[in-house]
């Protein structure tokens, strides 16, 4: 950590507590800010509030009453969930106090350079992908943000030996003013979180805060193939490297003849890399450009390459069983990953399919649906799922109660050369606690299957 004096005397109120406001409650404090932490959840029931008030932090819980803006505050630090709608929010606002995000405290402290990586779709995967190819290098990389642990607590722990890998979101950008990464990649813009930022051109400027405090030393690692993340990265200060999985690129990353090239060197052919899907060569291109602005080496960057077989529960590899091989990819919640998913596979698919109703029907999964052979679907949603399953006339349809039901009626129907996939298109609440325990349960049952 920077030997700063930047929070000291500050008084800074810290709302909305969880893994990051925690976090930043005890960092601020300790770095001498009057720190006062408000929490919607009781005190009684609020071990995070507890424990910031036994380290003699000022804690308000139960509420987020107006009053606590009687006084006067330097400085606020939002969870980046709350949204900027919320009242306290906008009285912060209204008296001119900056509001910032947790990242932001990350980047003020941090000795270590900072790898930074948002976009709509991919991050934890570029990220996973950045980390592991730096592995060995000259800078020992920390993981920081929503794998592993909280940024501001990485970045107090690195020095200027480390870089710090992190993946960072339009709601943790939109809190930010002097948030500075070495290397910033911005991977790609689709429609999401729109209920948050309200247009889709508020998403992107978000997102665009990322390139915002480059200096002409810094770096920035842009889709080429993504108009709007182009436009958004035109005017930026920093040095700028392009990935494209369509076309040739003089400075960056790019695909010739089935064959990996970063600036003219060649790095591996496709066929070699374990991560399926047309998408993860786009992520795959993205983290060669950045990973070696750090100083990986093109050898173990191919080593990662022929043996990373994906983040958990996102288009993961699990096992083959009698030349039938198994994919969980429990993080696709909606339409549109599970469309990305369908689409990564060249061999027949078997998809299972179902989880929480959230009201809307399937036809925009119809065109998905009809590339492949087969559907087992459970959850809430399995009616509707089967309904757009026969407009695209999938020819076997099959409705079970589990997911664990679904991993053996597949496997019982399916033939050699087939892809049995996980990739719901639905969030999970209706029958796990989370994506990651029904990606566990599916694992867990090809495995059992195994044996
Ligand atoms: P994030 O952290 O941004 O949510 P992940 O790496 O966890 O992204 O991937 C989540 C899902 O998003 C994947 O299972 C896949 O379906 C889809 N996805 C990943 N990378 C891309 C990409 N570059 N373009 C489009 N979709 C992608």
């Amino acid at each position: 950590m920077k030997n700063i004096d930047y929070f000291n005397g500050k008084v800074i109120l810290v709302i909305g507590l969880a893994k990051s406001g925690l976090a930043a409650g005890k960092l601020l404090h300790k770095l001498g800010a009057k720190v006062v932490v408000n929490d919607q959840k009781p005190l009684a029931e609020n071990l995070q509030a507890l424990e910031l008030q036994q380290l003699g932090v000022e804690v308000i819980c139960g509420g987020h009453p107006l009053s606590i803006f009687e006084r006067d505050f330097d400085l606020v630090v939002k969870n980046p969930g709350i949204p900027y709608s919320n009242p306290l929010i906008q009285k912060a606002v209204e008296k001119g106090i900056s509001v910032v995000t947790e990242i932001e405290v990350a980047s003020i402290i941090s000795e270590a350079d900072m790898i930074a990586i948002t976009g709509s779709n991919g991050k934890t995967t570029t990220t996973t992908l950045i980390y592991e190819m730096l592995e060995g290098s000259n800078r020992v990389p920390l993981i920081a943000g929503n794998i592993g642990t909280v940024a501001c607590e990485v970045a107090e722990k690195a020095s200027v030996e480390n870089v710090l890998v992190t993946e960072v979101s339009s709601f943790q950008l939109m809190g930010t003013q002097q948030f500075h990464p070495k290397i910033a990649v911005f991977l790609n813009l689709f429609d999401a979180h729109l209920d948050y930022h309200g247009t889709r051109q508020d998403y992107g400027i978000a997102k665009a805060k990322i390139f915002a405090n480059l200096t002409e030393e810094d770096f920035c690692v842009v889709n080429a193939d993504d108009s709007e993340v182009m436009m958004l990265a035109q005017n930026i200060v920093g040095q700028k490297l392009l990935f494209s999985v369509k076309n040739y690129v003089e400075n960056g990353a790019y695909i010739e003849d089935r064959f990996i090239y970063f600036q003219n060197e060649k790095i591996i052919a496709i066929e070699e890399i374990v991560l399926p899907g047309a998408h993860n060569l786009e992520n795959i291109l993205a983290a060669i450009c950045a990973a070696k602005l750090a100083g990986a080496t093109t050898k173990r960057i191919v080593e990662v390459l022929t043996t990373f077989a994906g983040v958990k529960h996102r288009t993961q590899f699990v096992t083959t069983i009698n030349n039938r091989k198994f994919y969980n990819d429990s993080k696709a919640t909606n339409m549109l990953a599970t469309k990305v998913a369908v689409s990564a596979f060249d061999e027949p698919i078997i998809l299972l399919a179902g989880g929480l109703d959230r009201g809307n029907e399937f036809d925009e999964l119809i065109p998905t649906l009809k590339k492949v052979k087969g559907v087992v679907l459970y959850g809430e949603t399995a009616s509707k799922l089967e309904k757009a399953a026969k407009v695209a006339e999938v020819s076997f349809i099959k409705i079970v109660n589990t997911v664990t039901e679904a991993v053996s009626t597949a496997y019982e129907h399916s033939e050699c050369g087939d892809v049995i996939l996980l990739s719901p298109a639905c969030a999970s609440w209706d029958q796990f606690k989370t994506f990651e325990e029904r990606g566990e349960t599916f694992i867990k049952a090809v495995y059992d299957l195994e044996k």
